[in-house]
């Protein structure tokens, strides 16, 4: 703990975003504390978590920097590279392929509990003050924009902190957000996420497949063990259907939606859905309250993006506050606080919306929608240039 007892941030949430996050602000040499509300499942190599990410190669080089990176690899992280993405009615097909961006691989599929469990290894021995199980039930903060200001938790458990920082972490129905007032918009895409995982009779060849159909996209993602991760999105009554199935319905269902690219497919795996929604919060900070991943932003999973953009976020901030310390400056200044939040929110915002503007191009059969994706995914196909400039604003690159 800091001057007068409390520590420089206290982080919300200890997800892949919350767990980060503590980590990287720790490395940079700040008293941190992490509050999360339930013991981490540990991760193991015969129980693969179905909720798995296209993990970006920027991210990838942020945990590196946080030294847990080659731990994941060791463990479990499936190599892509290549992807190609085809519509079911429209015509035109693009693809991306790790050669043409002078790339071993586009990026990794991984587990987010292998995750999770991983960063979580690394925080005590960061110094991060642990308060799990625990969740926050108040909070109150100095209006005072000084450094004298900061934000003061009471905790489910008893405990009572004080911070200069206090970062929402805490997922999509972020108690901290609220408790800090911060409005969100809320779209609900009336859609499920449908995931599993599948055997396929043909090698999926290290490639994330993406077929637009019109209830929404379907995902192949290469796993390791010849499987392959679904993330099938459907309409919420139609999800609903394909979760009763027997596997042998579901098997030769999903196999007619990928119009049997890898051939023959099997369900190796319970199967389980989300809801999908687009969420974004007014803004990225309430004076010393942060938000950051899923508090701040839920965006549609068709591009694979929701964990990497939450990690962006922590990148950011890491670069901001290791910026004003180079420069002798106050890391936590009102004005350096609200700049991190406006690049946030501008990056996300943005992000959010195109990927919305896709789904509704894509999950739509009416014919204006149908000419205008086959024309956007020809030219794209055709131009590599431009697919390429596509790619490398999505991975971050
Ligand atoms: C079907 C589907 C597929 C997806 N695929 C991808 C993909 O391929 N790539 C990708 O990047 N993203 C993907 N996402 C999105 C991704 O899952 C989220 O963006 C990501 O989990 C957000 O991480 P987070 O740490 O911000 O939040 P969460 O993972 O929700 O973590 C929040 C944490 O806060 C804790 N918590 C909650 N409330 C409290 C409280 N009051 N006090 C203390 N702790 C609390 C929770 O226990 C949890 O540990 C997908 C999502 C879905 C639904």
């Amino acid at each position: 703990m800091s001057r007068r007892g409390r520590s420089d941030a206290v982080v919300v949430g200890g997800g892949v975003v919350g767990a980060a996050c503590a980590l990287a602000l720790a490395e940079l040499g700040l008293e941190v504390a992490l509050v999360e509300g339930r013991e981490p499942v540990r991760w193991s190599a015969d129980a693969p978590d179905l909720r798995v990410y296209a993990f970006a190669p920027d991210n990838a080089t942020l945990l590196d920097e946080l030294g847990v990176w080659n731990s994941v690899r060791a463990a479990r992280a499936q190599a892509y590279r290549r992807m190609r993405v085809w519509d079911a009615s429209g015509g035109g097909e693009l693809s991306f392929d790790a050669d043409m961006l002078g790339r071993d691989q586009l990026g990794w599929i991984v587990e987010n509990n292998l995750l999770v469990d991983r960063l979580w290894a690394a925080l005590s021995a960061a110094g991060v003050k642990l308060h799990c199980p625990a969740r926050v039930e108040s909070m109150e903060q100095d209006i005072d924009s000084t450094d004298a200001g900061g934000v003061r938790l009471r905790l489910d458990d008893g405990s009572r902190l004080e911070a200069r920082l206090a970062i929402a972490a805490d997922g999509a129905d972020s108690t901290l957000r609220e408790l800090a007032g911060v409005q969100v918009a809320t779209h609900d895409y009336r859609q499920r996420g449908v995931v599993a995982f599948v055997e396929t009779e043909e090698s999926n060849e290290a490639t994330a497949w993406q077929r637009f159909l019109p209830g929404g996209p379907l995902a192949f993602l290469p796993f390791t063990g010849g499987r392959s991760s679904i993330v099938w999105t459907l309409p919420e009554e139609e999800a609903v259907r394909a979760l009763a199935l027997d596997d042998v319905a579901f098997n030769r269902e999903l196999g007619n939606a990928f119009e049997a690219r890898l051939g023959e497919v099997r369900v190796v795996s319970k199967r389980a859905a989300f809801p999908l929604r687009r969420q974004l919060a007014e803004s990225s900070n309430a004076g010393k309250v942060l938000l950051i991943g899923d508090a701040a932003h839920v965006v549609h999973p068709l591009a694979g993006q929701g964990v990497n953009l939450g990690l962006r976020d922590v990148a950011r901030l890491r670069d901001a506050i290791a910026d004003a310390r180079s420069r002798r400056a106050d890391w936590a200044s009102p004005h350096r606080l609200a700049r991190w939040s406006r690049q946030c929110r501008s990056e996300n915002a943005a992000a959010a919306y195109a990927f919305d503007g896709i789904n509704r191009v894509f999950s739509n059969d009416e014919m204006h929608a149908t000419l205008l994706r086959g024309l956007a995914l020809g030219v794209a196909g055709k131009l590599p240039p431009l697919a390429n400039m596509f790619w490398r604003r999505a991975s971050g690159l």
